[in-house]
């Protein structure tokens, strides 16, 4: 039965409908509490949804503020310019490989966190986030989705200034401020998407659509990523791929975060994340 691992009030949930059950409380493991140790087993996660489903949840999901899903990945990547229409919006070439970056763990944050601004340049950048499940080396393109625990939503969330304030851009940093990193509501598992190859990202900013893309149209797909980076680097369980953004960034328009702005990022069969901003400080 498809599974969503969610974080609530710090601990590590499966959410059926609407109701919240505590991952430790159903299986009887206080190991469990933690997000980490239950994406190790993933066939024990789809058996205790149904355990679930037979019981009273432990809560409502209006009743308790989520947190990132996966909250302290060892590894948290992500790709640049990976639609045609963005990398054209962005003035850039087509890669011929993916253009990869990180984004620090520290960043990332819960899907209803304020996302906390430091320049009047940050924007939203909507994308689905995989989450590595079997960790590995050297993953065949074929293979790759065997690797994948489930799916999520994220946002990379870009202080454009930092990006380019040097030369070549560094992305790293002005992509790793903290609150970057909105993520959930909850890792899904694949079984309930019909064609995780074709999912559909929105970004909102005050109501107002700004991004509407497939990830049918990512240059590099989520089997082409997973197996490229685990020639370079062994791939662990809990690892992120932040896979890219479709066209309407603000960069392209001039239309920066504000204060007080809420940024609602949609994938269909997979969730939706509510984040408002806040102006907290100049970095420079
Ligand atoms: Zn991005």
């Amino acid at each position: 039965m498809t599974f969503r691992l969610a974080q609530a009030d710090d601990r590590a949930a499966l959410v059926v409908g609407d109701g919240v059950h505590d991952l430790a409380a159903l299986a009887g493991d206080e190991a469990l509490s933690d997000p980490m140790a239950a994406l190790v087993d993933p066939e024990l996660l789809h058996q205790l949804t149904e355990v679930a489903a037979q019981r009273p949840p432990t809560a409502s999901v209006s009743d308790v503020t989520f947190g990132p899903p996966v909250p302290r990945p060892q590894k948290c990547f992500a790709v640049g310019l990976n639609y045609r229409d963005h990398a054209g919006e962005s003035g850039m070439e087509l890669p011929e490989n993916p253009l990869v970056f990180t984004k620090f763990p520290s960043c990332l944050v819960g899907p209803t966190a304020d996302v906390e601004l430091r320049s009047d340049g940050v924007d939203y950048e909507g994308e689905l986030v995989v989450v590595v499940g079997r960790g590995g080396k050297d993953i065949a393109v074929d293979d790759a989705w065997s690797h994948v625990v489930g799916l999520t939503v994220g946002q990379d969330v870009s202080d454009r200034p930092a990006q380019f304030a040097a030369s070549p851009p560094h992305f790293d940093l002005g992509k790793s401020f903290d609150t970057f990193g909105p993520s959930g509501p909850a890792v899904v598992s694949l079984d309930s998407i019909e064609d995780p190859s074709d999912l559909r990202v929105r970004t909102e900013v005050n109501g107002e659509l700004r991004q509407d893309g497939t990830t049918a149209d990512l240059i590099f797909d989520v089997p082409t990523l997973v197996s490229y980076l685990s020639r370079i680097t062994t791939l662990t369980t809990g690892d992120l791929i932040f896979t890219g953004t479709p066209e309407g960034v603000g960069a392209a328009s001039g239309r920066f975060l504000s204060d007080g702005d809420t940024i609602v990022t949609t994938i269909d069969g997979i969730g939706s994340m509510t984040n408002r901003c806040v102006r907290v400080s100049d970095w420079r």
